[in-house]
């Protein structure tokens, strides 16, 4: 900004305002724009080095140069756009003279110089306590969203620790249940094929029976040495 305009009696001032679709810089010659009651000018610090050709000595001399204000104006629709409270001899700039087609020259008087600032001001309060208020909300659905997932990681965690303890049921339950139910229950199977297949044909349930009575036979033979060895090893 050329100027802050604050702490100045009221005056007449320009607006400008960029109409069109790209970036115009309006450089604001000293000579041709500030008055002595307002210059658009910064001071910045520059050095010079100075060599003595008697003393061969170089020294750095510090200077303070006047550099001449400009004013950037975003394209047409953007925040920066326009740019308030400048000298009205800014019409006598040659950038605003050559680029007249994409501006809009407001002159006000310092009534309302005075009150557009004061909406500026208004606006300018607003957006900050707007943007206030959108960091808290912002910093609100962040602590709720934390506590969702929270939340959620918490209800997954329960769920796993509900289905470890319903497998460990399960288990429990498959351990508790005596084995002998499911020998009895495939001995109950067994006996029914058995019955079925000796209705079909009476001699294979005889045949089983004596299959049966031969394998029952059999560990009450004579042992010898080597079966006693073969169990041993089991
Ligand atoms: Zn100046």
């Amino acid at each position: 900004m050329a100027q802050d305009g604050t702490g100045v009696p009221p005056r007449d001032s320009v607006t400008l305002e960029n109409t069109s679709g790209a970036i115009v810089v309006i450089n604001l010659p000293h000579e041709i724009v500030c008055t002595d009651e307002r210059c658009c000018c910064s001071v910045g610090v520059h050095g010079v080095q100075d060599h003595d050709p008697k003393t061969g000595q170089r020294l750095v001399v510090g200077g303070r140069k006047r550099i001449a204000g400009s004013v950037t104006l975003l394209p047409k629709g953007q925040e920066g756009s326009v740019a308030y409270d400048l000298p009205p001899s800014v019409i006598l700039a040659p950038d605003v003279r050559s680029r007249s087609a994409d501006l809009k020259v407001t002159r006000l008087s310092p009534e309302e110089t005075e009150k557009q600032a004061a909406a500026r001001a208004a606006a300018a309060k607003k957006k900050a306590d707007d943007a206030a208020a959108h960091a808290e909300l912002a910093a609100t659905a962040a602590e709720e969203q934390r506590a969702a997932e929270i939340a959620a990681v918490e209800a997954a965690a329960k769920h796993q620790a509900e289905e470890r303890e319903a497998a460990k049921q399960r288990r429990l339950e498959a351990k508790a249940a005596p084995s002998g139910a499911t020998a009895e229950e495939a001995a109950a199977k067994a006996t029914a094929e058995a019955e079925a297949a000796a209705k079909a044909d009476p001699k294979a349930e005889l045949e089983d029976i004596n299959l049966d009575e031969e394998d029952e036979a059999a560990p009450d033979r004579p042992t010898s040495p080597f079966d006693d060895t073969s169990t041993g090893r089991r």
